[in-house]
């Protein structure tokens, strides 16, 4: 009898390094293949930065509050953001679309509007795509080509015993703002006559529906000189995706409660909504913030800008991944994060 195994026994990276395992890089100018943010593909002078993002309606995205220009927009910034997280500049974008006889040449109009502003907004050109017909509802399938000198291209698997983690922005809020949402459709459903309340949300509520791509930082750490040891953006959540920097360089590390950067808004929310605001921090998904390691000489270069935190730092693998709570004890961190193919 033919064996069947459930995707959700593997989970998504799980299915990700068995797919990997199946396959060699050939060529030579592939430096790095999968494993991180995106590909580095060797062109001679530079670095070419390669990576593809798949939005679907149902999974990733609800029409019934994902405004389709805020969708468009987000299509393209969580495909830059994986540019930037590899320390490189974004240059051109493909876009698939699959569409159903639901949609309008007006709803598509609108898609793309959102595409263009965040083309303007990030300087890249869209230059292809795909076009055909859906039976389960959208999907948006962007690809992104970036650049980057070869001395300044930042990995996952490079980070070093004592060197400082940060992460910019704030945290959390996105998943908060996510919650928000799926509240206020519950209510409306139970009574259409009830108009959503949002605007006291708006600032979560525009980090899950918005996100922007921080290439701003991207643009001042160059600015600043200061080339990070490892990155990663937090797409995932946190804990999960310091766990990657972690198991690829083969380190451990502390964070400290104390310092995890979170926005009132997204404490307030949270602990109406009776979720531990620390959980959201640590595994609330999509914030497209970045993570990264520095050497401890750099920490004088960036130590006053207001948007990077300093969380903890970089320790021997044997010791572990842990949360120094406020209390002074010491968790081991344990990512949830999304998982697509959770039950
Ligand atoms: P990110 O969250 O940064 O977009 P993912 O977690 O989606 O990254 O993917 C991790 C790595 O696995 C990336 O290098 C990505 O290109 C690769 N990957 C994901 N899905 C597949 C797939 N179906 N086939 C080949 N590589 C994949
Ligand atoms: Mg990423």
């Amino acid at each position: 009898m033919e064996s069947r195994t459930e995707i959700n026994k593997l989970g998504e990276f799980g299915l990700i390094d068995r797919i990997k395992s199946g396959f060699s890089n050939k060529q030579p100018s592939t430096i790095l293949g999968i494993d991180d943010d995106a590909a580095i593909i060797d062109t001679g002078n530079n670095y070419h930065l390669l990576s593809t993002d798949m939005l679907l309606e149902g999974v990733h995205f609800d029409l019934s509050y994902m405004p389709l220009q805020h969708l468009g927009y987000k299509a393209i910034s969580v495909n830059v953001s994986d540019i930037a997280a590899m320390n490189g500049i974004p240059k051109q974008v493909t876009v698939c679309i699959g569409l159903s006889n639901r949609f309008s040449v007006e709803a598509v109009d609108a898609i793309y509007d959102g595409i263009r502003k965040a083309c303007e907004s990030f300087k890249v050109d869209l230059v292809g795509g795909d076009t055909t017909s859906s039976r389960s509802g959208l999907v948006l399938s962007v690809s992104v080509l970036g650049e980057v000198t070869k001395k300044e291209v930042v990995k996952r698997n490079t980070a070093k015993v004592k060197d400082i983690i940060c992460v910019t922005g704030d945290l959390g809020g996105a998943y908060m703002g996510l919650q928000v949402l799926e509240r206020e459709k519950q209510e409306f459903q139970e009574n259409p006559e009830m108009q959503p309340q949002l605007e006291a949300y708006s600032t979560i509520v525009g980090r899950q529906l918005k996100p922007v791509a921080r290439m701003d930082i991207i643009y001042e750490l160059a600015d600043l000189k200061v080339i990070p040891t490892s990155m990663i953006d937090v797409s995932d959540g946190l804990a999960s995706d310091l766990m990657h920097i972690c198991s690829q360089s083969e380190v451990g590390a502390v964070i400290y409660e104390d310092k995890l950067p979170i926005d009132q808004m997204t404490y307030q929310t949270s602990v109406d909504f009776k979720i531990d605001p620390v959980t959201c921090v640590l595994n609330g998904g999509e914030d497209y913030e970045l993570l990264f390691t520095i050497r401890q000489k750099d920490f004088e270069l960036i130590k006053n800008h207001p948007d990077i935190h300093f969380i903890g730092y970089v320790q021997e693998k044997n010791k572990g991944i842990n949360l120094v709570t406020k209390s002074e004890n010491v968790v081991a961190i344990q990512a949830q994060g999304w998982n697509h193919f959770k039950k």
